[in-house]
């Protein structure tokens, strides 16, 4: 009689991160409760989550995975099957040729936020630092890169300061451009305790849509489409016009006020008024409780971030708790929720075209000495990588050759579909690798890799609050699946016997790096991964030499995490000390810019986008059961 095995582990879609119990007889996942310990959650899964088991285990979804390597002669012709050895030998070679008569940025790896902290770490290894070359993006750039840029321009690193325990303390709630009650399921049940608690905390929803999040609401603000920076320039205009702001924090720990002070001027309740499309008594509430609430925390997703200004949107949010000294405090802070289960996993590994491994910059000469170094390479080349859209622009242009996309599915996910579908159709070489044979882009491919999917892979993932999380197989990969990290260590191997040598000339020994070793890729398990890309960080903002897997298989644990630390740091910047050259954070001066077709204009529209609470991104995994319709059948 085979034994019921239970497995602790994650949650594989949004950034929430809730801890997961598996349950597992005979190899097949039978079960799935929220782990009760995990901080994230608490035992408590939303739809998507307690569902997860019936989603591996459905008929349909076997049927749908990718069970061996395919390779396909020619476009539109049926992929036959391959060997592995026949795969990877094949992808080595065709790189290798293409790397040859073109050069390094002839390649581009197209990657993903649901992919682990191992897998990304030896993918920008294997671009940045065998290859040659930056064209290493993700889908999170879609999502994620304009929240990384605010705070580094405000704060100075990125790293979001606050943690979901905040919202038991905030006694304002400021929701932008969050649909959280469909997003964040789990952090919203929270939310409603907190409420329900404490009916004093006001919660402020600002969004041009009024979802399902606007229920709880004290306050809503409709705005119009794009108008969000103005809006935050006209709280801070109230604010200063009241007096509401802290001068005391912002002498102490900040730089450049003036000119955001002059900049917000202009913006009257007046201007604010017409332009955002709310009255000015509700302009008016909002900057009072904001500014005057003794903690006021701001919960803020994609409607910041997936924008034309949504750098300018999240520093002009920022420069609010700086101006009211709104951060560094329980229940206070800025507080950007990720929508993928490791979209903060990647930015820590430098998982972008413009990033180094342990938020380290690219266009900084020194952090890319300090990654040559620790990778035992000659370089990491200065000379900027293509971002997400950039990359399949260059393909679609001839540029980009041989295309790697891996967890991701841009035929269908990405902007701009025909320039994609393109690209894909131009590429000389198109790898796919993938779990489901079922995705839009495996049509476009001329090597399918199988890879392993959840309650498969092995490894960690860091989720909104900077806590990282173990992800612990409960059953072997179906067929001849494989881990993302295996597949891109093994092809990492064959390319490096084709390509002239990378390594440093006088290797000093490094037991993180494959200095001394005959491979800068000598991987035997995702722990060893893991251990170099702990090393990155020494020193760094999200410093955890402190921290091992032994410890994360106790608890999952905040980033930082030093040497001698007994847990990781719940929040950021108590001190009033930020990682900027003189320890004092920067308001950004940023402007407001209207759309670029104004609603009066033969352009009547305006798109957003948005989320459905029982689906996950292009539906590869929850479009396989039917349950999951029943709350809202279509987009
Ligand atoms: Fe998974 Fe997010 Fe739902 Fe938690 S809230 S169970 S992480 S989808």
């Amino acid at each position: 009689m085979n034994q019921i095995k239970e497995t602790h582990s994650t949650c594989p879609y949004c950034g929430v991160g809730c801890g997961v119990i598996i349950s597992s007889q005979a190899g097949q996942i039978t079960g799935v409760r929220g782990d009760p310990q995990h901080p994230a959650n608490f035992g408590r899964l939303c739809t998507k989550g307690s569902t997860l088991h019936l989603t591996a285990a459905a008929p349909v979804t076997l049927h749908s995975r990718l069970l061996h390597p395919m390779r396909r002669a020619a476009r539109g012709q049926a992929p036959v099957r391959a060997s592995w050895d026949e795969a990877l030998g094949t992808a080595a070679d065709t790189f290798a040729q293409v790397i040859r008569d073109h050069g390094p940025d002839a390649v581009g790896f197209y990657i993903s936020g649901q992919l682990l902290t191992e897998d990304y770490y030896v993918f920008n290894k294997l671009a940045k630092g065998l290859i040659g070359t930056n064209n290493v993006d993700t889908n999170s750039r879609l999502c994620m890169s304009s929240a990384v840029a605010g705070y580094k321009l405000t704060l100075g690193a990125d790293a979001p300061p606050a943690c979901y325990e905040d919202v038991n303390h905030a006694d304002c709630l400021f929701i932008v451009g969050s649909n959280t009650a469909w997003a964040h399921p789990i952090l919203f049940r929270r939310i409603e305790e907190a409420k329900a608690r404490r009916p004093q905390m006001k919660v402020i929803f600002c969004d041009p849509r009024r979802t399902d999040t606007a229920e709880i609401a004290d306050l809503y603000l409709p705005v119009q489409p794009g108008t969000d920076v103005m809006l935050f320039h006209g709280l801070l205009h109230i604010m200063l016009w009241e007096g509401w702001t802290h001068p005391a924090y912002i002498e102490a720990h900040t730089s450049g006020f003036e000119a955001l002070k002059a900049r917000v001027r202009e913006c009257t309740p007046d201007l604010v008024s017409r332009t955002c499309g709310i009255t000015k008594e509700d302009l008016y509430t909002a900057a009072k409780w904001f500014a005057t609430s003794p903690a006021t925390l701001s919960l803020y997703c994609q409607g910041l971030n997936q924008s034309s200004s949504g750098t300018a949107k999240n520093a002009a949010l920022i420069n609010l708790h700086l101006a009211t000294g709104q951060i560094g405090r329980p229940g206070a802070g800025p507080f950007s929720l990720t929508g993928q289960p490791n979209a903060m996993g990647g930015r820590e590994v430098g998982g972008l075209a413009n990033l180094l491994s342990a938020h380290r910059d690219l266009a900084n000469a020194q952090h890319r000495a300090e990654v040559a170094a620790l990778w035992g390479v000659d370089e990491v080349p200065a000379k900027l990588g293509k971002s997400a859209v950039e990359m399949f622009q260059a393909a679609a242009d001839g540029e980009i050759k041989a295309l790697w996309i891996a967890c991701t599915n841009p035929a269908q996910s990405m902007p701009d579909q025909a320039t994609v579908r393109r690209a894909l159709e131009r590429a000389e070489f198109v790898v796919v690798q993938e779990a489901f044979a079922t995705t839009a882009t495996c049509d476009y491919a001329h090597l399918l890799l199988p890879a392993s999917s959840w309650g498969e892979k092995d490894g960690t993932v860091t989720n909104s609050e900077r806590r990282i999380s173990r992800v612990r197989p409960a059953v072997p990969a179906p067929g001849e699946a494989r881990h993302d990290w295996e597949i891109v260590v093994e092809f990492a191997r064959r390319l490096e016997a084709l390509l002239p040598p990378r390594m440093a000339p006088s290797p000093q020994p490094s037991p993180a790096s494959g200095r001394g070793s005959k491979t800068l890729f000598p991987y035997p398990t995702p722990e060893s991964i893991w251990l170099e890309h702990r090393e990155s960080t020494r020193g760094r903002d999200l410093d955890i030499t402190g921290l091992s897997y032994a410890l994360l298989e106790q608890s999952p644990q905040q980033w930082p995490m030093r040497p001698g630390d007994t847990q990781g740091k719940a929040r950021l910047y108590e001190d009033g000390v930020f990682p900027t050259p003189d320890g004092k954070a920067r308001f950004a001066d940023v402007a407001y810019t209207p759309l670029a077709e104004p609603r009066e204009s033969r352009y009547p529209f305006s798109l957003i986008t948005g989320r459905l609470r029982d689906q996950w991104h292009g539906m590869s995994r929850t479009g396989t059961l039917g349950r999951l319709f029943g709350h809202v059948p279509e987009p």
